[in-house]
């Protein structure tokens, strides 16, 4: 069972809702236990949102070794990969983001 608390939003897995918040420190009377739907959307956004992090993490790494092959700067066709590949991750990873944000406000989240 999946119990939210009232306060913050806490998610909390088990078949009672813990004694507090571990975040926020509100009592147990400020849960609510999620209904079936709101609780299998919780749990199938799960996967995906980790997914979204992680494809940051690796547009990050992408970023990153960009940077690098532009300051090596071998010849101007590696330059020219190297911006492509920069802005293509900068693009991705702010994707990623706006699709978590998309999730979080349609309670896919949790
Ligand atoms: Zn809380």
């Amino acid at each position: 069972m999946l119990w939210r608390c009232g306060v913050c939003g806490y998610i909390h897995d088990g078949e009672q809702p813990p004694e507090k918040c571990p975040k926020c420190g509100a009592p147990r009377e400020k849960f609510v236990q999620l209904d079936d739907e709101q609780a299998q959307l919780v749990t199938r956004s799960r996967f995906s949102n980790s997914l979204h992090v992680r494809l940051i993490e690796l547009a990050r790494k992408m970023e990153a070794l960009a940077e690098e092959g532009i300051k090596d700067n071998l010849d101007p066709g590696c330059v020219v990969v190297f911006k492509a590949a920069r802005e293509q991750a900068r693009v991705l990873a702010q994707m990623a983001k706006a699709e978590i944000q998309t999730h979080i406000s349609k309670g896919k989240w949790g």
